[in-house]
């Protein structure tokens, strides 16, 4: 079976954002015919969370309504969907890419996997790193990854949201998100690339 493209593993913020941002180059010549999967088990943070300060979002708006309107967006992109299910190891496929053990009983192939796992807990076997302690987490507990400025961890691996270091705000976490997203997007078309919309203009008037 062909791999994945992408396998985001956490849905929340970070995990969501990088997704959706891959997802929406889906038109672009060079996307080809390109796949996207977050798989997640429902325990971001923004369950918890009452949005007053996130720029954009409506005050009042609660974490778990931002989580479902993300669902929805993400699920709007034909190239990207969401598997509910916890990821139990990550491990390099010896051809290549990574297989991803899943606890419903499948090991998806896919040739890139994003990190988005928030910064609380790290339950993942498999790597050959460990996550260090958070720089900006307040809480000793709290858990990062090192990276380079393009997020990536090593060939392939990229980390985003919390676990990539940023502080704990929905407009970082999902900010690293998207930027992940562009430094993947970037390697695709073999040059810095981003992606925009525009209204289409009105012609009726
Ligand atoms: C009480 C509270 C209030 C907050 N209020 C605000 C606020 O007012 N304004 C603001 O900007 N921010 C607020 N935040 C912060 C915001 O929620 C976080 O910054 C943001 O959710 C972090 O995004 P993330 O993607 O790094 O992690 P999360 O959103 O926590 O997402 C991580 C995801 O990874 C999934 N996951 C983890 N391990 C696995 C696995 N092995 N397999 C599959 N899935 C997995 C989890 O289920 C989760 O969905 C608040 C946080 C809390 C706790």
């Amino acid at each position: 079976m062909t791999p994945i493209d992408v396998i985001i593993i956490g849905g929340g913020a970070g995990g969501l954002s990088c997704g959706i941002t891959l997802a929406s180059a889906h038109q672009k010549s060079w996307f080809d015919d390109r796949r996207i999967v977050v798989v997640d088990d429902d325990r971001s943070d923004l369950n918890q969370a009452l949005l007053n300060n996130a720029p954009g979002i409506p005050m009042g708006t609660t974490g778990t309504m931002l989580l479902e309107t993300m669902r929805q967006q993400l699920a709007a992109f034909p190239v990207a969907s969401l598997v509910e299910a916890r990821a139990l190891r990550v491990r390099r496929h010896p051809e290549s890419g990574f297989e991803v053990a899943l606890d419903n009983g499948t090991t998806p192939r896919c040739l890139t996997v994003v990190l988005a796992t928030g910064y609380k807990r790290w339950e993942l076997e498999g790597l050959s790193t460990d996550p260090c302690r958070h720089p900006r987490g307040g809480k000793p507990t709290r858990l990062a990854f090192d990276h380079d400025e393009a997020y990536c961890m090593e060939s392939d691996l990229y980390v985003a949201g919390l676990l990539a270091g940023g502080s704990s705000q929905f407009a970082i976490a999902s900010g690293i998100g998207a930027q992940v997203a562009v430094e993947i997007l970037s390697g695709w078309a073999g040059k810095r690339t981003h992606v925009h919309d525009v209204p289409v203009p009105d012609k009726s008037s």
